[in-house]
């Protein structure tokens, strides 16, 4: 395969002919608002209210809020930091810093307060966009963020934050807007300008910060919206199930406001049926979440298969973690919805690979096309992919051989922020993402594990997602996640924490069974433990440090 050689910067060349115009998300901004004013943009509150608006006024009411922050004093590089929950003033906020030159920093709601308190210190955030209901939260780590300036509060509702005279420092949101100069248009900002920060969620080490550019943004919104990658155009409509707070949404919000697509945000309530009602009402075409999320919507439409109309429905978006086949059939077969498998990181703003099915594999038998569909994909349109040993070595694309995912592309993170972490690179520019993948002659790739979540028993690695998704095929298994406990002979062997769908049951011996037919012998779990819940992380995927920590020892105690 040819792989260009990297030189970055490379030479420039100054022979043709073609306008420096620059690639920021002002332009999308604009667009939205010349052409799309009507695109309706619909939000449900943390009060309950439906809340309806468009382009139209969200650009108006964007600008005022950039106007209200200049006059607060934000100035070009600035960090804005927002604590909220998706809905329509968050995506205004998505807008008026970044395009005000300012830097947006979605905090992530669902850390530990100590946690997020380091963030923000980090990252030096100004200002603190904030959910009246999260306030609580805000004030439990504000005091050690001496950086911060101000906070300005959206209400839970459609009209201002309740007053809170203990707090005369704080500012409505609503009246930052009404302070906002009808007159303001954003300045001009540079493609390499910073346009939005997001910390990783650091399961391991301290969480690190991903500082985009309008021009990465802006490219990855371009590649988000390609026919054959989530294809995100006019007609559809978006319900960004991903919290902002979770690498962009993926880049979903942005989307629409280059194309006007509808977009519906869910606020708070993310229980399946508070998200089932959302989709049907308003005819939702296209939903993105993490496969927890999807895992539940499942087993309610499997319990009330006719209850809901979701014919509106093109494509559920699955990602954040591996989507088991058994979902992505179960969906398919009983209720004939597609689902589409990408895999990204935050350091990937986050689009790397779609699980398209490609003309050269279509003809494959449906057991194997399943197994295809269960796979990430390949690499969207400008990033690049290879895996490559310990040493260094570029492994061969024979669907077998695994290693550790490399990528690199416009919208790649070249470094952190304050340069922690720079150990992620290889010395030829490649960002290595920590997975351990093995990609097949089409360049499909596979995820088989997170490096630090691999199983290495004795020689042998074994993919705990592998394991997981054979688990999760059993018809009684609602989740299933394997970790490595110690093992005295082998060092490490498989574990399985298993948690069955209600009333429905399952024997160890039952599982093991179910298991033989699908994998190695010698990949079998040692133990099974069955417990309500699996640990989560503070994006929804499964918290398998937890799990190592209170099951790590169970072979060894025996
Ligand atoms: P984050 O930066 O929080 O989005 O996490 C990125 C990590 O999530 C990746 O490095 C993967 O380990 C995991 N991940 C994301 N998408 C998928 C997927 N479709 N399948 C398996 N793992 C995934």
């Amino acid at each position: 395969m040819h792989l260009p050689k990297a030189s970055y910067p490379p030479p420039i060349m100054a022979h043709a002919r073609m306008m420096d115009f620059p690639l920021t998300l002002t332009h999308l901004f604009d667009r939205a608002r010349r052409y799309f004013p009507k695109g309706e943009v619909v939000s449900r509150l943390a009060d309950g209210t439906l809340h309806r608006t468009t382009y139209g006024e969200i650009a108006r009411r964007t600008l005022l809020l950039a106007s209200g922050l200049s006059k607060l004093g934000v100035k070009k590089g600035d960090r804005v930091a927002t604590l909220a929950w998706n809905h329509y003033r968050h995506l205004e906020t998505y807008l008026a810093a970044p395009c005000m030159g300012a830097t947006l920093h979605t905090l992530n709601l669902r850390l530990h307060p100590d946690e997020i308190g380091y963030i923000a210190r980090h990252a030096e955030d100004q200002i603190v966009i904030v959910d009246h209901s999260l306030l609580p939260l805000l004030q439990k780590f504000r005091a050690h963020v001496p950086s911060i300036r101000k906070v300005i509060v959206m209400a839970d509702g459609p009209g201002k934050a309740p007053d809170r005279p203990e707090a005369s420092a704080e500012l409505d949101y609503e009246a930052v807007i009404a302070s906002g100069d009808p007159k303001y248009e954003f300045p001009e900002v540079g493609e390499r300008d910073e346009a939005a920060l997001c910390y990783t969620s650091g399961t391991t080490g301290n969480p690190k910060g991903v500082l985009y550019s309008h021009r990465s943004m802006t490219l990855h919104t371009l590649a988000t919206t390609m026919v054959d990658s989530l294809g995100v155009g006019e007609r559809d409509v978006v319900l960004p199930v991903v919290p902002m707070f979770h690498a962009n949404a993926w880049g979903l919000p942005y989307a629409c406001v280059a194309t006007g697509a509808k977009l519906v945000f869910p606020g708070p309530k993310l229980d399946a049926e508070s998200l089932l009602d959302l989709m049907v009402k308003e005819k939702v075409t296209l939903a993105g979440g993490v496969p927890t999320i999807w895992l539940g919507i499942l087993a309610v439409l499997d319990a009330a298969p006719k209850k809901y109309d979701l014919t509106a429905m093109r494509t559920m978006l699955v990602g954040g973690s591996a989507a088991p086949a058994a979902m992505i059939d179960g969906f398919k077969k009983r209720h004939g919805i597609d689902i589409l498998h990408a895999w990204g990181m935050t350091e990937m703003s986050p689009l790397g690979t779609i699980c398209r099915i490609k003309n050269a594999v279509s003809d494959r038998d449906d057991a194997a096309l399943l197994e295809t569909k269960a796979s990430q994909g390949f690499a969207a349109a400008f990033v690049e992919t290879r895996h490559a040993d310990d040493e260094g070595h570029v492994l061969p694309w024979d669907g077998a051989t695994m290693g550790e995912l490399e990528v690199r592309g416009p919208w790649v993170a070249s470094s952190y922020v304050g340069d922690e972490g720079k150990d992620r690179w290889t010395k030829d520019g490649w960002f290595k993402t920590g997975d351990v993948v093995t990609i097949d002659s089409e360049g499909y790739v596979r995820i088989c594990d997170r490096s630090k979540d691999v199983i290495k028993s004795g020689g042998e690695w074994i993919s705990s997602v592998a394991l997981e998704n054979a688990l999760m095929a059993h018809p009684a298994v609602l989740e299933a996640a394997v970790f490595a406990a110690h093992h005295e002979k082998w060092s490490e062997r498989p574990v399985a924490a298993v948690v069955l769908k209600k009333d429905q049951r399952a024997t160890k011996e039952e599982l093991a069974k179910h298991l033989e037919g699908s994998v190695s012998k010698i990949w079998l779990p040692d133990a099974y433990v069955f417990v309500d819940q699996i640990p989560r992380t503070s994006t929804g995927k499964f918290l398998k440090s937890k799990l190592r920590a209170t099951y790590g020892d169970i072979l060894t105690k025996k």
